[in-house]
């Protein structure tokens, strides 16, 4: 029964009367109990919330009372977001009892519109990594082909929506991990605008680079989560209220941009050959279709992967066993120093040891102008890049990874052929702009997903453009 629904199908079928919030939650945990053994998508279900959630959605609608899209929408959330009184692991064993004592503004006020909670999914821990191997609890897997990964680190929440075991589902992106899992899955995903959604509520991973994104089956419901989630929010000094509406853009040959470096080395033919068939479907409707240059793009890379690990080891250090989760002190009488250092040794997995390193190296005294302070320069070059070349074109088209799905465990002991996953996605990130992933064309029977990038706080232009190539491919 859940199979393919859409936000819009479920609205229409507890208006009508077709199934209750309560039926509706039930199919899907039925799915999940028949697939998630096998997918792993799933770190906690939470079917008593979830169905007493319904429930009461159910009573408003027997009331008669008006009821939003969002309202008895199943969804999950990557546990890395909080839900109150839910364990939030950020699939970390420093994390791994940690009960949320609050509730993340994106939940918050998608609960105060009625959606349904299903449960938590899995990701790489705190984050970090391109494939949701690097999780401290179980491999998730790609539906299309069980042997590969779904991308990461939010490959849990792009695999419940690829394989119907939810509607949609909150992902988190930091260097490409809402739209590279949605890519590797076949479904869609939005890392909005840095400032576009609350952060508060989101475990921090590396604070100027995240931003809490929807994934979902099609690009109006992409659209319809991230209108739910969006605006300022007291408690996120970093967010925004964005001025931009739909009227402000009207979709008539739109000018797009196809960066140069994006293509060629480097990148998988069967690839590159789908995404430059859908940018000739999209220019023979209409769209203009323009050569740029966004020529710091060689940098972007390692730029991202000293600003990220920077900040991952300044916001990981909260992570003591004294404030949060585990401790270490098993003989109650080691010193403070001894349960820190026991804490982290046993609580932190190899990669986000990794990066702690790394990120401390960068930032030590003597090092700091030459890596941290340098990166920071090259991120104004890079944001420089795009706001030059959006002087030209509306929105710019690129892959949004090298390659489709890999196999599970192909790249898990080469970091640096992982950090290549993010080649197509970091510059996003740092230059804060708003990029939709969107399924476009299978190679090898696995799904390959077109990014389209748009100006700051402009996703109802990038949703347009979406709409139509959708409608084309
Ligand atoms: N793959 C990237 C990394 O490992 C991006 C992760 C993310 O966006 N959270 O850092």
């Amino acid at each position: 029964m859940v199979k393919g629904l859409t936000i819009s199908d479920i609205h229409q079928g507890l208006r009508k009367k077709e199934f209750s919030a309560q039926e509706l939650a039930q199919s899907y945990f039925k799915k999940i109990n028949s697939l998630d053994e096998k997918l792993g998508a799933f770190l906690e279900i939470t079917q008593n919330e979830a169905l007493s959630q319904a429930k009461r959605v159910d009573e408003l609608i027997s009331q008669g009372k008006k009821v939003s899209l969002m309202t008895g929408i199943p969804m999950a959330i990557k546990d890395n977001i909080l839900v109150k009184d839910v364990k939030c692991t950020a699939a970390s064993k420093i994390l791994e009892e940690y009960l949320a004592p609050y509730e993340a503004t994106s939940v918050k006020k998608l609960r105060g519109e009625g959606a349904v909670f299903l449960g938590k999914t899995n990701l790489d821990e705190f984050g970090m990594g391109a494939s949701t191997e690097n999780s401290a609890f179980k491999k998730t897997r790609n539906p299309h082909d069980p042997s590969r990964v779904p991308g990461g680190s939010s490959g849990g929440s792009a695999v419940a929506v690829a394989a119907d075991e939810s509607c949609c589902a909150l992902g988190s992106d930091t260097g490409g991990s809402v739209r590279q899992p949605a890519a590797f899955c076949g479904v869609v995903g939005l890392k909005p605008t840095y400032g576009a959604v609350s952060r508060y509520g989101l475990i921090a991973f590396a604070s100027s680079l995240d931003q809490i994104g929807p994934i979902a089956k099609n690009v109006e419901d992409c659209e319809i989560v991230f209108n739910a989630i969006k605006g300022k929010d007291p408690l996120d000094s970093t967010s925004v209220e964005s001025k931009f509406s739909i009227s402000h853009f009207q979709f008539s040959n739109p000018k797009i941009g196809v960066p140069k470096e994006y293509f060629g080395e480097g990148i998988e033919p069967g690839v590159e050959k789908i995404i430059k068939e859908t940018i000739k479907k999209v220019e023979k409707e209409g769209a203009k279709i323009e050569e740029i240059s966004l020529p710091h793009t060689k940098y972007a890379l390692a730029c991202y992967y000293i600003i990220a690990t920077s900040e991952a080891s300044a916001n990981l250090a909260r992570y003591d066993g004294i404030k949060y989760g585990l401790s270490k002190d098993d003989e109650q009488k080691s010193d403070l120093l001894d349960v820190y250092l026991k804490t982290r040794e046993e609580g932190f997995g190899p990669e986000v040891k990794r990066r702690i390193m790394l990120g401390t190296y960068t930032l030590s005294a003597g090092y700091y102008e030459a890596y941290y302070l340098r990166a920071q320069k090259v991120r104004t070059l890079i944001k420089q890049d795009f706001e030059k070349a959006f002087q030209k074109v509306d929105v710019i088209f690129t892959p949004v990874s090298p390659f489709a799905a890999f196999k599970i465990g192909e790249k898990v002991k080469d970091p640096l052929a992982m950090y290549l996953s993010d080649v197509f996605t970091a510059s996003v990130n740092l230059a804060g702009l708003p990029a939709l992933s969107l399924p476009c064309g299978k190679v090898r029977k696995l799904p390959v997903g077109l990014q389209i990038i748009g100006r700051p706080f402009r996703e109802s232009e990038i949703f347009q453009v979406g709409k139509f190539v959708e409608k084309i491919v």
